[in-house]
């Protein structure tokens, strides 16, 4: 309820002067009054690997609980199909782009620039300046030289891991640090870091997490908390619980099973977190986000009739599960049909918290969207861009999409074909005018400015890191 009026307050002022609330007014607000936010990101979950997009194929009661609590987005899209590119998108409200961070950068601790550079601020940079306690849990992947690491990107804590990969089981987590590395991949078997010290873990690692978050929940004090509880669920390697493969006894495909398997495990855990909060009395007070960090791989993954996989500029690789839940806010409906981004969480958030971003953002406050108060599109134009490939893809508010990628140049018409399977880049017109804009876009781009093509370390022999029960010392088998 108290959201709910600062939020009538915040309309009034926004309609009286045509601003967002001032930092000003905002810190004159009590801490109380702050609602907390829990961003869950799920890692290569596919976009109909979720019950509430109207998919079967995985059961995810407590995600369709939060949906069905909240709003989800038929469109809501990340800036970019793989991990560290999204997540610095995701993380800053700016198109990676434009400070270069436009493929996975090496997850060599001596390369400072490496990860999202120090001029760029992230969701904990900003609400930490108007006094929230900032949680990171889980997969980092932005950086893992000593100064662009969580605690020294505005989390207070850090309970997870650096590199964009890892192993489930703690009895696999065998090498002390990202530092002690010898091959690359190594790092899918480091120790899990509490802040810089690596501990000794006792759960498969989505609980693992899950476990930290709750902990942090049930201690919150006065102050209200952000934490960003990043999973690697159900990212590669292909690793659940007994108990998880038991419920999906009829999957013949091993890798299958166990994708649906870690997709369940997650699933059961967002549950723990809905309930803490609802046994804390917290629950009235949390905005909650979820959503995948990109499309499904092709795989074991599903992005249901959308075409194409993580890595694609289609559909399948850019759309994602998305969902907020903003307890306190009348909403537009249990569904938003219009293109949302994850570009739009952090000024979600700052707008909520009464915090002001030093750079231009590139994403939108969502609220005044997703509550009815402004019935236009949150976005003119959203922009993709794959660096090494030279791909990119341009998205109006007429829902035409242009492409140009390794498989051609398209042009479709997203609200009559999501599954992009009607090109219509025949009308050379249309396509040429969205080329004429995304160059437009192009020019405020950076090149990457970390060395892409930097090795750190040589490829374990086989360059297969998933070996099972591998061991520092393990030599592999001869090759046939
Ligand atoms: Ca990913």
């Amino acid at each position: 309820m108290r959201i709910m009026i600062l939020f009538a307050c915040a309309c009034m002022l926004a309609s009286c002067t045509g601003l967002k609330p001032s930092l000003e007014s905002s810190q004159e607000r009590s801490s109380a009054e702050r609602p907390n936010f829990i961003l869950i990101v799920a890692d290569d979950l596919g976009y109909a690997d979720v019950g509430f997009n109207g998919y079967d194929r995985i059961p995810t009661p407590n995600l369709d609980r939060l949906a069905a609590e909240g709003v989800r987005f038929t469109q809501g899209y990340v800036s970019h199909p793989i991990c560290g590119p999204s997540r610095a998108g995701l993380l800053t409200g700016r198109h990676q782009g434009r400070f270069g961070y436009s493929i996975n950068s090496s997850v060599d601790p001596s390369d400072a620039a490496a990860g999202i550079p120090t001029s760029e601020e992230n969701i904990a940079e900003v609400l930490s300046k108007v006094g929230y306690d900032t949680h990171a849990i889980g997969k980092w992947h932005v950086g893992t030289h000593p100064s662009l690491r969580p605690n020294a990107r505005g989390f207070d804590s850090f309970y997870g891991f650096l590199s964009g990969g890892h192993r489930y089981f703690p009895e696999d987590l065998t090498i002390e640090r990202l530092e002690d590395s010898e091959f690359h991949g190594d790092w899918y078997y480091t120790k899990i870091l509490e802040n810089e010290t690596p501990v000794e873990t006792s759960k498969y690692l989505t609980h693992e997490f899950t476990d930290r978050a709750v902990s942090i929940i049930n201690e919150a004090d006065q102050d209200p908390f952000f934490i960003y509880l990043a999973y690697n669920a159900p990212h590669a390697p292909m690793q659940a619980p007994e108990e998880y493969l038991a419920r999906f006894p009829d999957v013949e495909n091993e890798r299958e099973r166990t994708y649906m398997a870690m997709v369940s495990a997650m699933d059961d855990d967002v549950g723990r977190i809905m309930q803490t909060l609802a046994e804390t009395g917290q629950a009235d007070n949390t905005v909650l986000v979820f959503l995948s960090d990109n499309g499904g791989p092709n795989g074991a993954a599903s992005n249901g009739s959308l075409r194409g996989y993580k890595r694609d500029l289609f559909e399948g690789g850019v759309r994602v599960p998305f969902v907020v839940k903003a307890p306190g806010y009348d909403l537009v409906g249990d569904v938003y049909e219009k293109p949302v981004s994850s570009l739009d969480i952090l000024p979600t958030f700052a707008a909520l918290a009464g915090a002001t971003a030093k750079n231009e953002l590139d994403g939108v406050d969502l609220l005044p969207f997703i509550t009815g108060a402004d019935v236009s599109a949150p976005h003119d134009f959203l922009y993709w861009r794959r660096f090494e490939l030279s791909e990119f893809a341009i998205l109006d508010g007429n829902n035409a999409k242009g492409l140009w990628v390794k498989e051609g140049d398209f042009l479709y018409d997203l609200t009559a074909d999501e599954s992009e399977s009607n090109d219509l880049s025949a009308d050379n017109a249309e396509l040429a005018k969205l080329r004429v804009r995304l160059e437009e876009w192009r020019a405020q781009l950076q090149d990457p400015q970390y060395n892409i093509l930097r090795t750190w370390l040589p490829p374990r022999p086989h360059h297969d890191w998933y070996i099972p029960n591998w061991k520092p010392g393990y030599v592999p088998p001869p090759k046939d």
